[in-house]
This record gives C-alpha cells, structure tokens and sequence, in this order.
C-alpha cells in the first residue's frame, strides 16, 4: 500500500484538488481523507498526474533506435571506424551490426562512403549493414550480402561503384531481423517509456506484408512494462479480426510527407510549382476500405497529413460515422488544416492523433513548413483553433521521427511558433493524459487519477503546472514503482 497525504492531484480535464490518496494493490482505492496505516508507505505533499500517453508511436522502431548504433554524430571516416570498433561486441550477441544515420555529406571527408572491403576489415565474420540517414540505401559487407542475398539476389539493386544498396536491401534487411532481437526491441522501448512517464501507448505495429510483429509484442507480456493500444497498419479486414484486435490502421498512407513533397495538397507546392503531392488511395477504395472496416466494428485512423488527403478521408469516413462518432474514428497527424477542414472534422467528431513537436522541428519562421507552404504556415497544426472548435486531440510523438518524451510535447503544446495556437497547460496535459486513453476506449481503466482506476502515476516534488517542468520524479505503474525514487 502507499498512501499520499495532502497530495495535489492534477487529472484534466477534472478539476484539480488537494486530498490524501491510497493506492492498493494496483488501484486507485481512495481518494479524500485516509487514515495512516502502519502498513503504507506514506509520501506526504506530493503532486500527482496520471500516467502519460503516447497516442502515436512505432514501438519496434523506436526500439530499433534503442539497441543498434545511432551514427548521427560521427563526423569523420576515422570516427566512423572507431564506433563500429566499440559497438562490435554488443553486435556480436545480437549475430550481426546494424548502424543507422550515416550522413556522407557530414563527414569531414566530404562524401567518403564505405567501401565493402573496408567494412570486412572490420568483421568478416559478421553479417554489418551501414544504413544512411535517408533510410533509403544500405552498405553491406560480403557477410551481410551472403545473410541477404543468398536465396534471392538483389544485385541489381548494388551500385557497383560504392558498394550501396537501395530501399530492396533496406526492406530485406527488415524482414530477416531475427524474433528475439525484435521482441527485445519491445521490452527495451517499453522500459525507455515508463522512464519519461509513459505508462500507455497508441502503438503503430505491423505493415501491408505482414502482422507477426502483433504476435511478438503480446508474447512480451508484462515485461512490455507499458500498457499497448495496437494499431496494426495492415488493410487486411479479416486478417485483423482474426487476431482478435479492434482497430485498424496507424501510418497506412493517405499521403506522404512535406520534407519528400508527397503530402497531398489542394493548390501546389510554393517550392515546387506544379506539385501537388500524392495521394495514395483514390476516393473510391478508401471509402470502401473505410465502410468495410466501420461494418466489421473497427476502430480506425489513417496517416494524412496535407490538406487534400486529410479532406479525402473525412469525406470517407463522413460516409461511415454515426452521430457522436461511437468508434471513435481517427486521423493521424493532420498538419495542414484549414478552417473549413476543422469545420467538417468538428462536424463528424473525429478525433485527431497530434503531434506537437512536428511544429518545434518544421513550424518555426524560415523552417521546412514555410518553405514548403508559404503562407499555408498559418494553418499547421493550428491547436488553439482545433479545441475552440470542440475537437478531441491526443497527443504523441511519431517516434522515432520525434523522442516519445510528453515533457517535450507539452513545452511545444505552450510555445507554439504561432502565439494565437497556444493551448493551456491543462489542455496540453489532458491531449497526453484522458484525451489520448478515450482515443483508445482505454478511459475505464487508466487515463485519470480516480478511484477505482488502474494505479498509473506520475509523482512530483513541486508542480509541474508552476514550474512547468513535466518531467516525473517518479513514475507507478499499476501500484508499483517502475522509475525514479519517491
Ligand atoms: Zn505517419
Ligand atoms: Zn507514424
């Protein structure tokens, strides 16, 4: 048992208040005035929250990201050299090397790419994959290329001057990381989360080829640490149902993304006249995706993010939502958005999966928004409008595009480039708190500090709502301290 005595509770969009609070086993058995027992731990004065969601995340990834060899910082060919040299032995448990964000253009020498010979010089033994920051190209050793070419070569896909292999190499690659590194890719994204006060999580899992990844995550069980709100991101409508999950979609492509000129815009591109972006479906077979999905009781959301395609899909699901929106249908990201978009999307009650840190990176004056949008700046992520227009938002992070840290989020939520699109501490919190548990039909259960309510709690010394740090001290998680010391 742990008791809290005096503590300040913040769980918006309820009204703070001051009480004692008794957690017992993992819920949240009383709130009001408790009795000290010789049998709680008792923490007198602290401030609550409960626990953080992140409504958008790609779990395996963001593990990925957590395990293998982050080049971001390596400047030079020997500084290459050396990281791969200290992360051998580490690759060596996990059977092969696997490093990430080689940028060539930001190494002192200019453009020097590694050579094959030279990467077996490092290990010729083990199968050692450089991927580029782009993620499209590869460069393997001959083990590696023995690892992924043995029964299907790709030699067309090799530049046979520098030893690169493209997106056929990346995608293979992908799908021959074994079980055991993906499931500890899993606990160990899990274990990062409930350090930042994540105890939930909306997670983006699977693709169009394949769903075994929803297999794996349930076979981590509570070592997972976190609870996870799967969004498999596979069209299949009976696949789905057959795995026993209640949604579809997550990232699935209504469009592309601002930084390639993908993301599906109703007038051109400012820096790309001409250009509209793509739209991956056409009207008619998302409609029908959409309306076999609703029939078969789904929960969806879809990836959109230009103006054209999120107008595509609310015109879909327009076809599909019943007053009040009961399955809580969703759209993922949705930068560009007009005032006649949030017109509609408040009309439907959609609610929209947010990403706050998006306007950091890309919304300042100058920045990639800008470039690409012009005066359309206006209207990226306008959050202020969105909840004036009674829209549910539920924040996240798109990790590993942005670190999944809520503390992060909320800052952003309060210094939106644009002051007009500010929001409140209290709404801020809530888009990571209730408002992204109700965007996963999880608010029965967590999502609130209430009694009866799993025990996921965020403690603090002083309150975050003044000092406006929303890093947690400490971090309960179904009754029990998972981070951080009370
Ligand atoms: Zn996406
Ligand atoms: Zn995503």
């Amino acid at each position: 048992m742990i008791l809290f005595k005096d503590a300040l509770i913040h769980s918006p969009p309820r009204k703070s208040l001051r009480a004692d609070l008794l957690v017992e086993g993992s819920r949240i058995a009383k709130i009001g005035r408790v009795e000290s027992s010789a049998d709680a731990g008792i923490y007198e004065n602290k401030v609550l929250l409960p626990g953080y969601i992140d409504s958008h995340i790609h779990l395996l990834e963001y593990g990925y990201s957590l395990i293998f060899l982050d080049l971001r910082e390596v400047r030079s060919r020997e500084e290459f050299f050396t990281s791969l040299s200290s992360y051998l032995s580490t690759a060596r448990e996990l059977g092969f090397l696997y490093a990430f964000n080689l940028a060539p253009e930001r190494l002192k020498e200019t453009n020097w790419e590694p050579l094959t010979d030279e990467l077996d010089r490092v290990a010729d033994d083990l199968p050692i994959f450089i991927r580029r920051e782009d993620g499209h190209s590869v460069y393997l050793n001959k083990a590696a290329r023995r690892w992924l070419l043995y029964d299907q070569p790709i030699e067309h896909a090799n530049d046979h001057l520098t030893g690169r292999f493209n997106e056929l190499a990346v995608e293979r690659m992908q799908e021959r990381i074994p079980r055991d590194v993906r499931s500890e890719a899993f606990i160990k994204a899990g274990a990062d989360l409930l350090a930042k006060g994540v105890t939930a999580a909306a997670v983006m899992i699977g693709d169009e080829a394949s769903l075994g990844d929803v297999e794996i995550i349930r076979s981590t069980g509570a070592r997972l640490g976190i609870e996870a709100a799967l969004f498999p991101q596979n069209r299949d409508v009976g696949k789905i149902c057959d795995l026993e999950l209640t949604r579809l979609g997550g990232c699935i492509l209504i469009d592309g993304s601002f930084g390639s000129h993908t993301a599906a815009l109703r007038k051109p591109y400012t820096d790309a006249p001409g250009n509209h972006g793509i739209l991956y479906f056409s009207q008619k077979e998302l409609d029908t995706l959409v309306r076999c999905a609703d029939e078969a009781g789904l929960q969806m959301t879809f990836h959109a993010i230009g103006d054209e395609a999120i107008e595509q899909l609310i015109s879909a699901y327009q076809k599909v939502i019943e007053p009040g929106n009961p399955r809580r249908h969703r759209i993922e990201h949705a930068e560009l958005l007009p005032p006649d978009l949030i017109e509609r999307a408040a009309k439907l009650g959609v609610i929209l999966g947010v990403q706050p840190c998006f306007e950091t990176i890309w919304g300042q004056e100058g920045g990639m928004y800008a470039e690409r949008l012009g005066d359309r700046l206006r209207w990226t992520n306008p959050f202020r409008s969105i909840l004036d227009a009674g829209i549910r938002i539920a924040a996240g992070s798109d990790a590993p595009i942005t670190a999944p840290d809520p503390a992060e989020g909320i800052t952003a939520f309060l210094n939106h480039p644009i002051a007009e699109e500010r929001i409140t501490v209290e709404e801020a919190v809530a888009a990571y708190t209730y408002h992204g548990v109700y965007a996963v039909h999880l608010e029965d259960r967590i999502g609130s500090v209430r009694e009866g309510l799993e025990a996921d709690l965020l403690v603090f010394d002083e309150d975050p709502f003044v000092s406006l740090n929303f890093h947690p001290q400490a971090v309960i998680r179904r009754g029990k301290l998972v981070a951080g010391s009370i």
